[in-house]
């Protein structure tokens, strides 16, 4: 019974002796363990194999380009698994040169990612990327950015990006700003690069391409200039048609756009011909009596004048229709090369009670016409609407409202005065009816001359909006002649 109970005592010290041992190896190991992990965290198993992005592949150097002013950055990587050489233009325009490495930076990323996602082919993947310059002056410049890759797909990709830039803004300049901004002048581009595209197909036996449906404003929105007569869209691969296409050159000559490209803009980046001499229009043998000018009301003298730049267009017959269902009177600044095929559009302003300006023969800034060149653009002018109605206007608005003491001192020697705007709806930049009705009311006071362009259907749809909101402000719609009164040539007026 001793014997037994010692036993059993030696066997339970023993076994507490073990349990605290245990206990306190346990401890240690547990704190070995979070020392080690905190001394140095684990790292995953490292690559064998260089990552395709290691910054140690790739080398970079400046170097001058053969374009007058442009340097480039080379880059280039090589490895097992990538070969790349990109040449970045740098212009030191700082939007351009973002515009230019923005988009090759973009290929490249893609580009990369191919690399990354791409299995062990013996053969690297290749990108070469670079850039052409067609043209260069002192305001202008044409950029063109190819990239090639060959990812071991099933095409290789070539893409191509262009722009025309104005040097000084450092944007973009669009086709729509190429052809004075009318609609008719874009469609009449679309129709002659549609027809570019097909027979560019033609001759690679390829003519089943949608290309009407491709080939929209959006996409011929970024030209270059490829020659002084010749504008030029050189589109990479599946960029306008199926990839299966290929590249695909589309250019149209400025002989077919003389009537559109009548502007500075298109004068200082193409060779544009003289436009064709007008046909002398008979004058028409009944003489026509105005309609007097005292019907309009302006209560409390609370009136604005509207006026209507760069017509007579497709849409002005109807905006007559409009502001006469109204009582409204406007005024109307026209180009005088559109005068002699539109002289009935002209008859019917001037019996409806509304008024006709000058807006010079072709559109130039005249602040940059000699002043033979003034006289020029606005006695043509004059003829023209004198042919057609039998009245010689007396009023002006410079282009782009651009005027200078040259130039008015000029305007009033042969009797004219320039007539401004206080209200600009910016309706050409914006083609929306609600915009060009609300900022043309927002901005509307007593004795104001407003701006708008009847070429634009969209500025046509908002006059409606515009009465309705002046009339119930108690404002009424008189002519330029009625707002001022008897205006003094070389004057400017920005309203009353
Ligand atoms: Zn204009």
């Amino acid at each position: 019974m001793k014997a037994s109970s010692s036993k059993r005592r030696l066997y339970s010290v023993s076994h507490r002796r073990l349990a605290i041992f245990a206990g306190l190896a346990i401890i240690v190991v547990i704190s070995f363990f979070v020392l080690s992990l905190w001394k140095k965290p684990p790292s995953p198993p490292s690559r064998s194999t260089e990552s395709p992005t290691n910054p140690s592949d790739e080398r970079y150097y400046f170097a001058d380009s053969k374009y007058q002013g442009i340097r480039s950055k080379f880059v280039t990587r090589n490895s097992t698994k990538q070969k790349v050489s990109i040449e970045y233009p740098i212009t030191g325009i700082k939007s351009i040169d973002m515009l230019a490495s923005k988009t090759i930076d973009q290929a490249d990323e893609d580009f990369t990612q191919a690399v990354k996602a791409g299995s062990s082919i013996s053969e690297p993947m290749t990108e070469t990327i670079g850039y052409q310059v067609s043209y260069n002056s002192a305001q202008h410049l044409s950029l063109i950015i190819s990239i090639k890759q060959n990812t071991h797909g099933a095409h290789p990709a070539s893409l191509r990006y262009f722009w025309t830039f104005d040097k000084k803004s450092g944007k973009p300049i669009t086709l729509r700003e190429l052809v004075g901004g009318s609609d008719a002048s874009v469609a009449k581009v679309l129709a002659l690069a549609q027809k570019s595209a097909k027979k560019a197909l033609a001759e690679v036996e390829k003519p089943d391409a949608a290309v009407d449906d491709s080939i929209d404003e959006t996409v011929l929105q970024n030209f270059v200039v490829n020659s002084s007569t010749t504008i030029g869209w050189p589109f990479g691969q599946g960029m306008v048609l199926a990839s299966s296409q290929g590249e695909i050159e589309l250019s149209v000559s400025v002989n077919e756009l003389v009537a559109e490209l009548q502007n500075p803009l298109a004068k200082s980046l193409f060779t544009v011909p003289d436009p064709p001499k007008p046909k002398p229009v008979p004058v028409p043998s009944t003489p026509i009596t105005p309609a007097p000018r005292t019907g309009a009301s302006c209560p409390g003298g609370r009136c604005v004048a509207i006026t209507f730049d760069d017509g007579p267009g497709a849409h002005t017959m109807r905006l007559l229709d409009i502001l006469d269902q109204r009582g409204a009177k406007a005024t109307f600044f026209v180009i005088g090369s559109k005068v002699d095929a539109q002289a009935g559009v002209l008859r019917r302003m001037q019996t409806s009670g509304h008024q006709i300006g000058n807006h010079t023969w072709s559109h130039p800034s005249l602040t940059r016409l000699s002043l033979a060149g003034i006289r020029q653009e606005i006695g043509d002018t004059n003829a023209a609407i004198q042919r057609a109605i039998g009245y010689t206007p007396k009023i002006v608005r410079p282009p782009y409202g651009a005027t200078s003491q040259t130039v008015n001192t000029e305007l009033g020697r042969l009797g004219m005065s320039s007539v401004l705007w206080s209200v600009d709806t910016r309706d050409w930049a914006d083609r929306n009816s609600s915009i060009v009705c609300s900022r043309a009311v927002a901005n509307a006071r007593p004795g104001a001359i407003i701006l708008l362009h009847d070429i634009h259907v969209t500025s046509v749809n908002a006059i409606p909006c515009i009465l309705d909101a002046l009339s119930r402000q108690g404002y009424g719609f008189v002519t330029i002649d009625m707002l001022l009164g008897n205006t003094v040539p070389g004057q400017v007026y920005y309203g009353r």
